[in-house]
């Protein structure tokens, strides 16, 4: 069994170019799958492409909250029309975020709302970003209800990982744990159900500890946040990376489909 990246910018500007290596790294370091999510209009092109390119990369659709000051008018328009033509295995990455851009709160939640709409009527999860909002996205998730998917990089509280989880919502951890001080993320990584939780690298954001302020942190650093994550809980590695996959796939069962049917086609 292998483990999947379920948060990687690999779109990013720091891997243009590299991605190949970084790919190829990965899959050497046992990170067998990759989920990238878009984040602007711009990069809906440059996830697709990443995914033709890397059958072993799957990319989500969507808007996130500290990009939506840039958006255009007919972006939604857009969404929609790429949703219905390309095959994203869920809407993201999307969310509330009341920490870095907080000025725009209405208009966040507007977009945030109409994307969880959009999620519904293509069927699709959704994969979140959430940060110093997580009241306000349980309390839209509650009135435009969605078949679930990942809080990404989940920092909130027991009670609110509870509610996210019954929402049908598996929560997104990497890098963060990692530092000796974050002992609240480390708690929750520790006791909530591990059929709840999903791994990430969020590259090349969130570097864990060990690379310090030089290091470039990639996909390829996977494995080591799983043994560190296996540590924390006390259990073995193999069976952290056994759960951790099929709770992904549980998460965005599109990427199965998707394997699916290109196995059939070879
Ligand atoms: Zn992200």
């Amino acid at each position: 069994m292998t483990l999947i990246d379920s948060h990687c910018h690999l779109d990013a500007l720091e891997f243009l170019h590299e991605q190949e290596l970084i790919i190829k790294d990965a899959l050497e370091q046992g990170v067998e799958k990759i989920i990238i999510p878009a984040v602007n209009r711009k990069s809906f092109d440059d996830v697709i492409e990443l995914s033709k390119k890397f059958p072993n990369c799957f990319y989500a659709l969507g808007f996130h909250p500290m990009y939506i000051g840039d958006m255009k008018k007919d972006d939604l328009e857009i969404l929609q029309s790429y949703l219905k033509t390309y095959e994203p295995i869920a809407v993201g990455e999307i969310g509330l975020d009341f920490f870095v851009t907080k000025e725009n709160q209405s208009l966040q939640e507007e977009v945030f709302v109409s994307q969880l709409k959009l999620a519904n009527d293509f069927d699709l999860p959704v994969i979140m970003h959430v940060r110093q909002a997580i009241d306000d996205v349980l309390k839209n998730l509650r009135r435009y209800p969605v078949k679930g998917g990942i809080a990404h990089a989940f920092n909130g509280s027991l009670q609110q990982a509870q509610m996210l989880i019954e929402l049908g919502f598996k929560l997104g951890f990497g890098g963060a744990m990692t530092y000796s001080r974050a002992t609240h993320i480390q708690t929750l990584a520790k006791i909530l159900p591990i059929e709840s939780i999903v791994l990430e690298t969020d590259a090349p954001d969130i570097p864990p500890s060990w690379l310090g302020h030089e290091g470039r942190n990639v996909p390829g650093e996977l494995p080591r946040i799983a043994a560190y994550f296996a540590e924390l809980r006390g259990m073995d590695l193999a069976s952290v990376i056994e759960i951790s996959h099929q709770n992904t796939l549980d998460a965005l069962p599109k990427i199965v489909q998707l394997c699916t049917s290109s196995e059939n086609l070879h």
